[in-house]
């Protein structure tokens, strides 16, 4: 073999080994920047994930601390007809007033906190389907589908209520600020998107919530400052009871303490991710609601007298 035959094969042997070795840093740094990311988009779901069962359960605990207390105390969070009418309904006129309170059928009113969500969509598909009208109590989320959503839930005839914006309870409760710069941001939003400002309001865990750092009654307050009216329930689904409650469970929580309520009924409810059977519950619900003698389904209006767990 030729001296520059040599010369030729070290240096091929070269070329490939460079080669080989540029393909291994390029794995390497492949790897290097691969992983973290896919880590770090883990642990972003599964703190997402967490942040949500945070939030249900502190809305589980206060809705089971409402309970325990009302049943304890024996008492209707049902305020009597008259005194609440001329105390809510100031602007609304006589007659209807009158109208509202001569109606003697039992009212029931769906309710869905926390949406909009995956959901959202299929629950106004079954609203439609059984021509009921429902409220929302929303919350702030940027997304296409949920701008649809919102714009639907105002299109197709439902109340547009809100919740709050960020609904992370040790924000918007920390001061009456916070509160106010949280519920302004969801109505101002709300508006944007939907062209419609919000009048009425439910409290993330309800007014009778035990996570406040704020008295709620200066929350309240300032809702009557602004005319803003807050709403509570009467009787709680109970689909936040654990991460995925039974479709059986939440009819029967709802059904067997309608019965209880013979002029307003408010049903809470939620509209999330992981609440697949509370949306299967729903056309159950509506049915057997729709079966019942002397009683409509409504959503939130000016003539609705609000349930409160905490009045002034
Ligand atoms: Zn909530």
């Amino acid at each position: 073999m030729s001296v520059n035959q040599n010369d030729k094969n070290s240096s091929r042997e070269r070329t490939d080994r460079v080669r080989r070795l540029k393909k291994l840093i390029l794995i390497l740094a492949a790897v290097i920047i691969v992983i973290p990311i896919i880590l770090c988009v883990i642990l972003f779901c599964k703190f997402q994930s967490l942040e949500d069962q945070i939030h249900q359960l502190q809305e589980s605990k206060v809705v089971k601390e409402e309970q325990e207390r009302k049943e304890s105390a024996k008492v209707t969070s049902q305020p009597s007809l008259s005194s609440n009418l001329l105390q809510v309904h100031g602007d609304g006129s006589e007659t209807e007033r009158q109208d509202y309170e001569k109606d003697t059928r039992r009212k029931v009113y769906l309710t869905f906190d926390d949406g909009p969500s995956a959901n959202t969509a299929e629950i106004l598909d079954i609203l439609k389907e059984y021509h009921v009208k429902a409220t929302f109590f929303v919350v702030g989320k940027t997304d296409q589908a949920s701008i649809d959503n919102y714009r639907r839930i105002v299109k197709e005839g439902h109340t547009l209520g809100m919740h709050s914006y960020s609904h992370k309870y040790n924000e918007i409760y920390a001061s009456k600020q916070a509160y106010i710069d949280d519920l302004t941001k969801l109505k101002d939003y709300l508006y944007e998107v939907t062209g419609v400002t919000p009048r009425y309001v439910r409290f993330p865990g309800g007014s009778s919530n035990q996570v406040s750092n704020v008295d709620m009654r200066e929350l309240i307050d300032y809702l009557d400052e602004n005319d803003i009216i807050y709403f509570d329930w009467n009787i709680s689904s109970g689909d936040t009871d654990a991460s995925k409650v039974g479709v059986n469970r939440i009819v029967n929580n709802c059904m067997k303490k309608l019965e209880d309520f013979s002029d307003e009924a408010m049903i809470l409810l939620h509209d999330a991710n992981d609440k697949g059977t509370t949306v299967e519950a729903l056309p159950i619900m509506i049915e057997q609601i729709q079966d019942m003698d002397d009683t409509v389904l409504l959503p939130i209006s000016e003539d609705t007298i609000p349930i409160r767990h905490v009045r002034k």
